[in-house]
């Protein structure tokens, strides 16, 4: 059975009482509404990592990823966060490759597989990003844009390897926009994603790997959404800030 996740990116919002607040709501609606076997990643800015830790302790359930690290281990790259200082303080995942970081800060797809190894080697699991632009949707080959994504950052990974590794697709378009792949696009683009990983690693291992849904997903779009065969959960942006909201998607789940 593939594990089904829901994750909250909160991208660079929040001052730390704002973050504190989100997670003890969070872990308290957790504790009532939620199975105890749903899978809920937070992932805060950095610097409030080791924070939101402490009030996610007596909440199994809850799990931290980083937003970004860096393809480098260690040494002179002021700024930059290491997957083996998230290792060191028992951070769990990292979000690799997601579209704002590829738009903003060029990164590639050869830079991410080396972000992926970088965190790999340090045991913390990526979740990689991956995802087409509308004008990519409406004008070009959009699965083969996407399976490429992967073919380039993940490809060469071993069998072991790839399944600690993460997969949300996220339709550039429809993040953040109000716009939401419907269940049949995203349905779509899963099981082309799946398959793709079949390709190279193999059924039973393509289908062990928990693929996300990403792009304006909400309490109302979540049901439909997750209830996709290939829709493993959903890395959820702006309504990952408001607990109420981001509860009603992890129950959705
Ligand atoms: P959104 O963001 O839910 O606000 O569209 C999703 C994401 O960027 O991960």
């Amino acid at each position: 059975m593939r594990k089904k996740i829901v994750a909250g990116n909160w991208k660079m919002n929040k001052v730390l009482d704002e973050a504190v607040a989100l997670t003890s709501e969070l872990v308290n609606m957790a504790k009532d509404e939620v199975r105890n076997d749903a899978k809920i990643i937070l992932c805060p800015p950095a610097i409030y990592l080791t924070t939101i830790q402490k009030y996610i302790e007596d909440a199994p359930n809850f799990a931290l990823a980083a937003q970004n690290c860096s393809d480098k281990v260690s040494g002179a790259f002021t700024g930059e966060i290491s997957a083996q200082m998230l290792q060191s303080i028992g951070v769990q995942y990292v979000l690799i490759g997601h579209s704002e970081r590829r738009q903003y800060f060029n990164e590639t797809n050869a830079l991410l597989a080396e972000k992926v190894n970088t965190a790999l080697s340090f045991g913390v699991s990526p979740i990689f990003c991956c995802g087409e632009s509308l004008e990519q949707r409406q004008n070009e080959d959009y699965i083969g844009f996407v399976k490429n994504q992967i073919t380039e950052s993940l490809f060469h990974l071993s069998e072991e390897q790839l399944k600690s590794v993460v997969i949300a697709y996220e339709p550039i378009w429809a993040i953040g926009t109000g716009l939401t792949a419907s269940a049949e696009q995203a349905q779509e683009m899963h099981a082309a994603l799946r398959a793709h990983l079949a390709s190279k690693y193999g059924a039973e291992v393509a289908d062990e790997i928990s693929i996300l849904y990403g792009g304006s997903v909400t309490a109302a779009s979540a049901p439909e959404l997750f209830a996709a065969p290939d829709i493993d959960g959903g890395l959820v942006g702006g309504a990952s800030l408001k607990s109420r909201e981001f509860t009603n998607i992890i129950k959705a789940r």
